[in-house]
């Protein structure tokens, strides 16, 4: 018996293809997870059935990887992903394969896959199949590959980031021949797609052994093939030595931009083809960063850095050396009270400037501006249009 909601929820899927004739199982990471008693998100199920025929079994689907054999059935207001057993040939360039064969034999499909602990399946009543010692592996916490490791590598080569990431998000550690392979392989990883490396050192980043899986890109050489890495021991060897879990994974990536590129992170994050959104993020957490330690934590530091960027900048500063009294939450708590968080929060605007003094528009109206905010921040003056307008003529500003 299965006792876990999502799979309880999908066992339909598996009832009605099994009562058309097929074959149908649970794989994949939510098999592992539920062996590992980690939270399982979504079920994937494998079957004989050709995507064509787990069509016709279905009313409602929709075709979201039909290439690979992946359907998506909607059963019951929720969507459960349907792929065929299937093999993979005709690996070239060491990337995914350019052919996927349908095959009607579950083994063929769990001896494609890429460790042994994501090469189980189970059954509809909660029986396991597991040819390649995956539970085992799991129990002894070794990451291990399906078969040869050196062909695995070779066949895909991001199989060996996904190696390193597992290593971060399950605190595992490589089997002896699987770290020996990739340390041989690394050079491999030069022919994969900068978004693919950037989807696995997310998750790296974001596991609770972040600091143990960059030792491993470190160890094995793979850093040498990732975007803005190569030649940067010395600074992943910093980075490898913070307790990164106490970071978040947008913190993570900040210490390393901070470490690896600190004159410039931008082309660092470039490089990696992170959206924009995150770019901005991350660099402007690095800029913060750089101004606590040239100037410290001030009021005037927070408001320039706005609440996120105070708190991702201090989440790292406080692992640092020289900067043991940071610490996120004062980061918080001390943009929390700050008079006005933003330039939208003062009183006065640049209207009221030009009202105010006979002068034409000009760049003076901006460092007018920003002169009014420090005073603010400073507690030199209230927030308050009257206040304001006295303080700035006190001042000679007007
Ligand atoms: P997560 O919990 O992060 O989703 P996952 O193991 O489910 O981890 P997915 O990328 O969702 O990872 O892949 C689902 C399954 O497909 C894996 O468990 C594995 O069996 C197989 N797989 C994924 N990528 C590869 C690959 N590059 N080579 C071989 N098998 C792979
Ligand atoms: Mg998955």
């Amino acid at each position: 018996m299965i006792d876990h909601p999502f799979f309880r929820q999908a066992l339909p899927v598996i009832d009605r293809l099994e009562a058309a004739g097929y074959e149908a199982f649970f794989v994949g990471g939510a098999v592992r997870d539920l062996f590992l008693g980690r939270p399982v998100h979504d079920v994937d199920i494998a079957t004989s059935a050709v995507p064509a025929e787990v069509k016709a079994v279905f009313g409602h689907t929709v075709d979201v990887g039909i290439d690979h054999g992946t359907i998506l059935v909607l059963h019951n207001g929720a969507g459960f992903e349907v792929t065929t057993f299937r093999t993979e040939s005709d690996y070239t360039d060491f990337r995914r394969p350019d052919r996927v064969e349908f095959v009607r034999s579950l083994y063929e499909d769990l001896k494609r896959r890429d460790f042994t602990m994501n090469a189980m399946a189970m059954n509809k009543s909660g029986e396991w199949i597991d040819p390649f010692g995956g539970k085992e592996d799991i129990e002894r916490r070794s990451i291990r590959t399906v078969g040869q490791a050196a062909e695995r590598f070779s066949e895909d080569a991001l199989r060996m980031m996904r190696a390193a990431r597992f290593v971060s998000q399950l605190c595992f550690n490589l089997h002896p021949q699987t770290k020996e392979a990739m340390t041989g392989h690394a050079p491999l990883l030069g022919h994969i797609a900068v978004e693919r490396k950037l989807n696995e050192m997310d998750k790296l980043f974001g596991g609770r052994s972040a600091g143990k899986a960059v030792s491993i890109l470190i160890e094995t050489g793979l850093y040498q093939y990732l975007p803005g890495l190569s030649g940067q021991k010395a600074a992943l060897d910093r980075l490898a030595g913070l307790p990164l879990e106490k970071l978040t994974a947008e913190q993570v990536w900040t210490a390393a931009a901070y470490l690896c590129a600190e004159a410039d992170p931008v082309p660092f994050l470039t490089a990696w083809r992170l959206p924009q959104k995150r770019i901005k993020r991350i660099s402007r957490s690095v800029g913060t960063l750089n101004r606590f330690f040239a100037e410290g934590i001030t009021d005037w530091q927070l408001f320039q850095a706005g609440l996120e960027s105070a708190v991702d900048a201090a989440a790292v500063a406080s692992l640092l050396p020289g900067a043991k009294e940071i610490d996120a939450r004062d980061a918080a708590s001390g943009f929390e009270a700050l008079p006005i968080k933003s330039r939208h929060d003062l009183a006065i605007t640049g209207s009221e400037l030009l009202q105010w003094a006979d002068k034409p528009r000009g760049p003076w109206i901006k460092e007018v501006l920003e002169r009014t905010e420090q005073a603010v921040i400073a507690g030199d003056v209230q927030n308050e249009r009257m206040e304001i307008e006295r303080w700035l003529r006190a001042c000679n500003l007007l």
